[in-house]
């Protein structure tokens, strides 16, 4: 595990600035979420992190590797997104082992990982089965299978519920809690559910237009929001 490390970071489309130097630490083993309007700019945070995007000047450190130069496939980092495509002529478990395969893993290594995870997830009964026999919730379980598998120092989450219905997504949300309390993973979870971050989060990011408004623990943000921002966007309903 690790910390993750956040300094004057800046991103700019063409001439348009999305992230404006911003500053943040993840502390080792926490579950941080990332929440503001659509827009705001967490995605492009996200994905900086995970190496999906270039910076265009700042640091970030997983640990104490500035990563900046790094490619996604030597950060130590496993992504989970919204629109994960699983590979439907693939079993459950050649789904969660693929990465590793492809790297090189041997296969009894291999093996034990997939198990492991699935172990986790509550997907054993369903390792020889293939995708389109899954229902939703199982499916979104094999993506995060995907990521366990690969013993990440970080995991980064990019509203890994949205496509989900309401009451699976309620489900869900307490069962990637139970992950993180088992595995103790240092998490970034990116959402525009307010609801899902006060749920979830250790601590909270609130942003706005490529800037951090607030840090803090969900009751601290609820009881001393730092701005007119903060408190409409806590208070407001999901
Ligand atoms: P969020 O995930 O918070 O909804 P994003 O990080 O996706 O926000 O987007 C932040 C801003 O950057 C938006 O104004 C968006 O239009 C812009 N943006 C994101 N990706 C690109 C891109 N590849 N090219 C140009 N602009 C982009
Ligand atoms: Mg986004």
């Amino acid at each position: 595990m690790a910390e993750v490390t956040i300094r004057e970071l800046k991103k700019t489309y063409g001439g348009l600035q999305v992230i404006h130097g911003l500053d943040l630490d993840i502390p080792d083993g926490e579950f941080v979420v990332l929440v503001g309007p659509s827009g705001c700019g967490k995605s492009t945070l996200l994905r900086m992190i995970a190496g999906l995007e270039e910076v265009s000047s700042g640091r970030i450190s997983i640990g104490d590797r500035l990563v900046n130069n790094l490619p996604p496939s030597e950060r130590d980092i496993a992504m989970v997104f919204q629109n994960y495509a699983l590979y439907p002529h693939k079993t459950v478990a050649a789904n969660m082992g693929f990465a590793l395969k492809m790297r090189g893993m041997d296969k009894a290594e291999i093996d034990t990982r997939v198990k492991r995870a699935a172990e986790v997830l509550g997907l054993t009964p369903y390792l020889d089965r293939y995708p389109r026999a899954l229902s939703g919730g199982q499916r979104q379980r094999v993506a995060m299978g995907r990521a366990i598998v690969r013993d990440p120092q970080v995991f980064l989450f990019d509203e890994p519920l949205s496509n989900l219905d309401a009451k699976l997504r309620v489900q869900m949300r307490a069962e990637i809690r139970e992950l993180h309390q088992r595995l103790k993973t240092t998490t970034v979870y990116v959402t525009h559910d307010q609801i899902e971050a006060m749920t979830m989060a250790d601590k909270i990011v609130v942003m706005q237009g490529g800037r951090v408004e607030q840090v803090g623990a969900p009751l601290e943000l609820y009881d001393r929001p730092a701005n007119t921002f903060v408190a409409a966007f806590i208070g407001s309903p999901s």
